[in-house]
């Protein structure tokens, strides 16, 4: 095993800072990705010379060229992670890992340079242990932390970027959804699609999100809180949501999510939830469940509870399904037993509060 090389990033805190009370009413009640922490991290590639002037500055405006290659042709990866209040008051992160590797990995497709993962963890870790303060109390929410990247080279040939910016920025995130407004309503997109094979559905790049908002929009029209992707090619197979990965529980206490075969986002929240359900010896199934299965599985009752998950909004029931054709009920509108059972041993797990066998939790020092 190599020892990890803290990477030297030069650090300049802000002058300014905000006051306790300030920070305190500003965290109160925080929603979700407006108030942000005061620092941000800067790291810059050059082909050729490689990472170099790592740096955590006030958070600040970046100067781009106009013609740099992100504006135009969307060379963009991100990741999103979040910081826990320990009960202790220790800053926690969980499988920070993974994210450094996924975000290699998107990195590869997009064609952009690599970020080392210990550069990835240095980054994140040095911005937290700088703006520990602004992480909310465990009951109020986390800090989210969103890592990314972009193509600054001013170049307006259709090429891989020579120069890169990698950036870790962190906003306060109380409750994603509100817990006590109970399962949210699905709008099932059946004029396009998030991803097929071969595309970029795997990595995480905005230009997927981008890609994506129309269907929210047509969501919102028909009174739902979220969208869920089909398959490109049948419109058939049920994919997922337009940041969340979805889960089925069924009345044998089989639990089912679509497999990982290109077009579906590697959550690790997905993968961690699969975890917790096989040690609770659920069986758990990555299978493909086809829309109008779904719709018969609900109607008879075999289908019990579903949910979406991702790192912000960690676990979401899922109460009604809509589409052209009419409305699905699951599970009368209302919260699934599992679907809490899971959403808490994450949490717990998460927040420093339950044993973490599996190796997750990394302490910030
Ligand atoms: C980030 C993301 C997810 C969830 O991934 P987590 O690692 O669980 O946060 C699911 N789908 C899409 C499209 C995403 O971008």
């Amino acid at each position: 095993m190599n020892t990890p090389t803290k990477t030297a990033f030069q650090i300049t805190p802000k002058a300014d800072r905000a006051s306790p009370a300030e920070r305190a009413s500003l965290l109160a009640n925080p929603g979700f990705g407006r108030v942000f922490s005061e620092h941000m991290a800067v790291v810059t590639y050059t082909e050729g010379k490689g990472w170099h002037t790592p740096q955590i500055l006030p958070r600040q405006p970046l100067t781009l060229d106009p013609a740099a290659s992100v504006l135009h042709y969307a060379q963009e990866i991100f990741e999103g992670m979040k910081a826990y209040r320990a009960p202790n008051g220790e800053a926690l992160l969980f499988r920070p890992d993974a994210n450094a590797r996924r975000f290699r990995h998107s990195a590869e497709r997009m064609a952009m340079a690599q970020v080392p993962e210990e550069l990835f963890l240095d980054a994140v870790t040095q911005l937290v242990a700088l703006d520990k303060d602004w992480i909310p109390a465990a009951d109020v929410g986390t800090l989210y932390i969103r890592p990314f990247m972009i193509a600054t080279e001013a170049a307006l040939g259709v090429k891989p970027a020579a120069e890169f910016k990698f950036l870790v920025i962190a906003c306060a995130a109380g409750e994603y959804f509100s817990q006590d407004a109970g399962p949210v309503s699905v709008w099932v997109e059946e004029r396009t699609v998030r991803a097929s094979r071969g595309g970029t559905g795997e990595a995480k790049c905005g230009g997927n999100y981008a890609g994506s908002l129309t269907a929210q929009m047509e969501a919102k029209a028909n009174g739902c809180h979220q969208v869920l992707f089909l398959d490109a090619i049948e419109r058939k197979w049920i994919e997922e949501m337009g940041g969340m990965n979805i889960v089925m529980v069924f009345d044998d206490g089989t639990i089912l999510t679509p497999p990982l075969e290109g077009t579906i986002l590697r959550g690790i929240t997905r993968d961690s939830l699969l975890t917790l359900a096989r040690d609770k010896g659920l069986t758990v199934r990555e299978e493909p469940y086809a829309i109008d299965q779904l719709y018969a599985d609900a109607k008879s009752g075999r289908l019990k509870e579903a949910f979406a998950c991702g790192t912000a909004a960690v676990v979401t029931p899922i109460g009604t399904l809509k589409s052209a054709e009419g409305t699905c009920v699951i599970n009368n509108g209302k919260t699934g037993e599992i679907t809490t059972a899971l959403r808490k041993a994450l949490c717990d797990i998460q927040y420093g509060r339950a044993e973490d066998t599996h190796g997750w939790v990394k302490q910030v020092s």
